[in-house]
């Protein structure tokens, strides 16, 4: 029981729940208040095709504005909200905020891209994500195709069986689906071709020192390659320096996207990048 000993004092708060513990709680209050409040946006950092040099498509990513805190980290907030279950309302708005901003852009003349959105692994497997999405794509009237959903492979590989089915779902949809982080998890080649699957991002954390580890130079072209015989674009992530770049467009890599480019900007801002970008693509890179 929370109240032990005498006195009405709350031993299990002051003693035993760690202060972590207590952190989530606040976080987990102040989420609710974030959603019923709005205080999320969304940023969006783009991708470059390596051929063309030419921006390929955007990333939306989450961005909890909190009033007098300023911006707070989706690494803060999403494993608290995937915890306690906010994630499927969180991720709602997220997939309607796309759309919506879709359509703006569109309605604007703004080039169309592709615009991908990160699903929670219990998004994914719990609720009824293809129900969800199909049902804001039809009310804003949002080409399937205009949408990439990145998921991790962590998940995939617990429930394989699951999280196949509800990807051919997604799939059957319109919708493109890409591997996040890829190398992270208990990865295997192997079970990409189980899953209707059209891109594999190589997790930044296998780019950084891609100049000068030969170990993470070896990975990451054996995923290129590898990836590239399933049928698969490679897309890599946390590009940073000219040489990490240089070094991944030798290794055939079809797309980057890392500071080197553009960190994930608001809507306004992004606009600005893409006309720029498709204005005079060649040089800028
Ligand atoms: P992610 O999907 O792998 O996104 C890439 C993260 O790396 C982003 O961090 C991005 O800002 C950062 N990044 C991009 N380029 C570079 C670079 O060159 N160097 C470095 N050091 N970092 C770079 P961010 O925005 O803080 O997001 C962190 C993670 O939070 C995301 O990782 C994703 O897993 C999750 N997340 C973000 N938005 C959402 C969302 O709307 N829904 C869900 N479920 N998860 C989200
Ligand atoms: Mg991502
Ligand atoms: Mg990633
Ligand atoms: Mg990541």
């Amino acid at each position: 029981s929370a109240k032990s000993g005498g006195g009405g004092t709350y031993h299990f708060f002051t003693k035993t729940m760690n202060e972590s513990a207590m952190a989530r709680l606040v976080i987990e209050n102040d989420l609710r208040e974030a959603l019923a409040q709005n205080q999320f946006e969304l940023h969006y950092q783009p991708k470059v095709d390596l051929r063309t040099n030419r921006i390929s498509g955007l990333e939306a990513l989450i961005r909890w504005k909190q009033p007098g805190r300023g911006y707070i980290s989706p690494m803060q907030f999403i494993p608290v909200a995937e915890e306690t279950g906010l994630i499927g309302k969180i991720g709602e708005w997220v997939i309607a905020e796309v759309c919506r901003q879709i359509a703006e852009w569109d309605a604007q003349s703004v080039p169309p891209l592709p615009i991908a959105i990160n699903l929670s692994p219990r998004q994914l497997i719990e609720g009824r994500i293809t129900e969800t999405i199909s049902r804001i794509l039809t009310d804003t009237g949002t080409p399937a195709a205009r949408i990439v959903l990145e998921v991790t492979e962590t998940v995939m590989m617990q429930e394989i069986k699951k999280s196949a089915a509800i990807l051919e779902e997604l799939r059957h949809l319109g919708l493109q689906i890409a591997v996040d982080d890829f190398g992270t998890g208990y990865s295997s080649l192997a079970y990409l071709k189980r899953l209707p699957i059209n891109s594999i991002k190589i997790d930044r954390s296998f780019v950084r020192d891609v100049t000068i580890d030969t170990d993470d130079a070896a990975i990451t072209r054996t995923i290129i390659v590898m990836g590239h015989n399933l049928g698969l674009k490679v897309i890599a992530e946390g590009v940073e320096t000219k040489e990490q770049m240089a070094f991944l467009r030798e290794s055939e890599c079809d797309e980057v996207q890392g500071f080197l480019i553009a960190t994930p900007q608001p809507p306004q801002e992004i606009v600005k990048h893409i006309l720029r970008l498709s204005a005079n693509a060649e040089t800028e890179l």
